[in-house]
């Protein structure tokens, strides 16, 4: 049995995933703003000093799997420092605690959103680590939206975090200490973040126009992520690493067909 540490814990893909993971007879260390085991502000540094002193105590100093979940749609600065900077911290924080095992993994969740153009200030910021710049950005963004309809700094959150996996898998400090580290990219997962969208006949149809679901579409229940999350976390991923893995029903490969 291994022990993971799953942020977002108290609902959606972060829930249906620790719920998954127990039922496998693993341990799991739930971290979220509320209700959960590890009761952190990951917008905040004082939440993420907290989440990686807890994480230790709790662990007694070793993890084999960090899944970083939480995240939000906001369109507001909090966004920015969930979405970017607290996954981050969140990888960076807990990677000593993986040292200890012999199958460390690590898996963030993205987004299909990802696809959208970003808005290349805020980029900027955060692939350059400057929190109270990419916070000023969007401050400056407000609640200007995408092509897709949904927040331009949601989505360029989610571009800059799957670049960060890109960039760093191949490091000595992840794939060079044996931790396989991966990014998930969801559709549409029925979530309390969907729910009111998918409650209407108009909110699906238009989740379904920006992301086509022709593989048992329009929307994924959270159980689906979470065992692909549990899958790149588990032991048995001894090779993936460095990738984003959509799942949207095929929605990426109608967007982008030529991309391999
Ligand atoms: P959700 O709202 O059900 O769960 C998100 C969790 O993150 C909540 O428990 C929330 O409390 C936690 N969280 C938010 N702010 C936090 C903070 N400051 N500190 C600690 N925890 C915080 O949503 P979900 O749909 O399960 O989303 C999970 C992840 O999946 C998010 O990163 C989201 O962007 C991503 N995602 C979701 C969808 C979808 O369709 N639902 C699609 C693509 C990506």
């Amino acid at each position: 049995s291994r022990t993971y540490v799953v942020t977002g814990a108290a609902s959606g893909i972060g829930k249906a995933t620790a719920e998954r993971l127990e039922a496998d007879g693993h341990r799991v260390i739930g971290v979220d703003i509320k209700d959960a085991d590890v009761v952190a502000d990951l917008s905040t540094g004082e939440g993420r000093t907290a989440l990686v002193h807890e994480v230790e105590q709790r662990s007694g100093g070793r993890v084999d799997g960090v899944i970083a979940v939480a995240g939000l749609v906001a369109a507001s600065p909090v966004t920015v420092g969930v979405n970017y900077f607290g996954a981050t911290a969140t990888l960076e924080g807990l990677r000593p605690l993986l040292a200890g095992s012999d199958a460390p993994r690590a898996v963030v969740v993205a987004s299909l959103a990802a696809l959208e153009e970003v808005d290349e200030g805020l980029y900027e910021r955060l692939l350059a680590d400057d929190e109270p710049g990419a916070r000023q950005e969007a401050e400056r963004i407000g609640t200007a939206t995408n092509a897709a309809g949904s927040s331009a700094i949601y989505s360029t959150t989610k571009k800059a975090i799957a670049q960060w996996v890109r960039t760093h898998a191949k490091d000595p400090e992840w794939a060079g200490a044996g931790i396989a580290l991966n990014a998930i990219a969801p559709g549409v997962i029925e979530t309390p973040m969907t729910a009111a969208a998918l409650e209407s006949a108009e909110g699906r149809a238009a989740l379904d126009a920006g992301a086509p679901s022709p593989l048992n579409g329009p929307a994924a229940p959270p159980a689906a992520p979470a065992a692909l999350l549990a899958w790149l976390a588990s032991a048995e991923n001894t090779h993936v690493t460095g990738q984003i893995v959509f799942i949207d029903g095929g929605a990426e490969s109608i967007r982008r067909p030529e991309r391999i």
